[in-house]
């Protein structure tokens, strides 16, 4: 049985203080035995605050980036081992905005979710198609080729710790989600390609679908057969919304 996992992408919004107060307030509206993975995405410099807050809560927190080598001549880079020690379980690996405003390639992309299964840290990978390729027929194409490189080099014994995220690019940030049949359909693609690709094991994954969801659509996606939860980006920077997304996916 997997667990729903939901998570809220902060991108770069809030300072530690304001990080701080959105835990107090989001923590206190989470029972203890709330059954869906929630984690949280601050910014680099918020994660000490979200660490202190959220620490023995049950609520995780994760990075948005991680450079894939340990240390180097990597000006304004963060590694794995340096994000460790701030207490991350998770880091967010493909990104469209990392891909499309950052020149982010598949490569890169392997590297650094290679580096996170190398240090214990859940890759969370992210994967969609842009506006053109989907009128074009090709968004399951697009999909295939960013899973087939990214899990380029991971083992079956390591593919359960990964969760992937279904983001088409057109829907993220615009208030446009994808329709609920359409993202089941591309979910329903990437279980039946993991499993191809790595046998039973790939019934452990997660995905996600991201994309606009609000408090308002969320229970159209997370009821959804293949759809195993959400990330969550402008409605997440409020905790009564994020938390009203986290409800959604309750069973
Ligand atoms: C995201 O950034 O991953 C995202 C899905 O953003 P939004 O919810 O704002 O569309």
């Amino acid at each position: 049985m997997r667990v729903p996992i939901v998570a809220a992408n902060w991108k770069m919004h809030k300072t530690g203080a304001e990080a701080r107060e959105y835990c107090r307030g989001f923590r206190a509206l989470v029972p203890g035995d709330f059954p869906v993975e929630l984690v949280i995405f601050p910014p680099f410099t918020a994660l000490g605050a979200v660490r202190e807050e959220l620490e023995g809560t049950g609520i995780k927190w994760g990075a948005q980036n991680a450079h894939p080598e340990r240390e180097g001549a990597f000006t304004g880079e963060v590694s794995l081992p340096m994000l460790r020690e701030h207490g991350i379980s998770y880091l967010i690996v493909g990104h469209s905005e990392r891909r499309n405003i950052f020149g982010e390639t598949d490569d890169f992309i392997a590297r650094k979710l290679r580096a996170a299964l190398d240090a214990g840290v859940s890759p969370i990978l992210c994967v969609g198609e842009k506006l053109a390729e989907r009128r074009a027929g090709r968004a399951r194409e697009v999909v295939e080729r960013q899973l087939a490189a990214a899990l380029e080099g991971v083992r079956a014994d390591e593919v359960g710790a990964i969760v992937i995220a279904y983001e088409p690019v057109w829907a993220i940030g615009t208030g446009v989600p994808a329709r609920p049949e359409d993202a089941q359909e591309m979910a329903a693609f990437i279980r039946r390609w993991l499993a191809d690709r790595f046998g039973g094991d790939a019934a452990a994954v997660r995905i996600q679908y991201g994309g606009s969801v609000k408090p308002d659509n969320a229970g159209a996606f997370l009821k959804l057969p293949d759809i195993d939860g959400a990330l969550v980006g402008g409605a997440s920077l409020d905790p009564d919304s994020f938390f009203a997304i986290a409800k959604a996916a309750v069973r």
